[in-house]
């Protein structure tokens, strides 16, 4: 069996009745970093012996992992194994092998930093780390959702000039250092949030409002005017329309 251990991203109470019986009973534990993974264990007095396998090695030794016929139990440095970090990678062998797995569901940072944000949406786009290149981050930013995005400290202030380009209008939370001693959430416009110099953060981006959608509809008929769909039928025509994002009844309209 393996199993795939979230852990806590910060406040090391976080951890579950299951997660410290799972950790207790397992043969081995892999770990993304073993020096992480022990003061846990240390914590809870757990004498499991613990292996590295990081990003660099899990595609090597996954594959020999899953069928070594053992309980094994892998944590990643924080949060849920797979969520933006190399743990994917391991389930995914073991599905193609057929071996039984289990995850053990806890604490991650994206939906945390989506809770306490406020925002309340039903639904959220979760991009992983937030892109470097300003031409991404624009193309990125451009969804009619909420969007979640984690960020390094280094990054969060050219990341936030970005936003307040592109959405100077739009709400966002800060979220740093979350279920950590110096938790701090930060809610405004892009460009009133103060700065930040250290610390693990999610971003999060409000849906944009009715009047936003309503001028970002208006500004994709705008563009669809000057389309020219002489060569195809009123049907093929209004398909292609509709494909854009027009509404039916606007996309005939606009065809016609
Ligand atoms: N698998 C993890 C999860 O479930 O959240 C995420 C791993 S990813 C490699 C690490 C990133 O998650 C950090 O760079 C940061 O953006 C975010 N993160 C992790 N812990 C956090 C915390 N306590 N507060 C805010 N962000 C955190």
């Amino acid at each position: 069996m393996i199993s795939i251990c979230s852990t806590p991203i910060g406040n090391l109470d976080d951890v579950s009745k299951r997660l410290l019986d799972t950790l207790k009973a397992a043969d081995v534990i892999y770990a993304e970093d073993t020096r992480v993974t022990s003061k846990l264990l240390s914590k809870f007095n757990i004498k499991t012996q613990v292996r590295r396998m990081d990003e660099n090695t899990i595609e090597k030794q996954a594959n020999k992992i899953v069928k070594q016929n053992k309980n094994i139990a892998y944590c990643t440095d924080a949060g849920t194994p797979g969520v933006s970090d190399p743990g994917l990678k391991l389930v995914r062998e073991a599905r193609i092998n057929n071996i039984d797995i289990e995850v053990i569901p806890g604490p991650c940072a994206a939906i945390t930093a989506y809770v306490a944000s406020g925002f309340t949406s039903q639904q959220f786009f979760f991009g992983g780390f937030f892109p470097r290149k300003e031409s991404d981050r624009i193309k990125a930013l451009n969804k009619d959702c909420l969007q979640i995005y984690y960020e390094s400290p280094k990054r969060i202030s050219s990341a936030l000039s970005t936003i307040a380009k592109v959405l100077p209008e739009r709400k966002i939370a800060v979220c740093r250092e979350l279920t950590k001693i110096h938790e701090d959430v930060q809610i405004g416009l892009a460009n009133q949030i103060k700065p930040i110099e250290k610390g693990e953060i999610v971003i999060v981006i409000d849906k944009p409002s009715k009047e936003e959608l309503k001028e970002n509809y208006n500004k994709k008929i705008e563009l669809c005017r000057d389309l020219d769909l002489s060569k195809l039928s009123t049907k093929d025509a209004t398909k292609l329309l509709q494909l854009c994002g027009i509404s039916k009844n606007d996309a005939y309209k606009l065809t016609i």
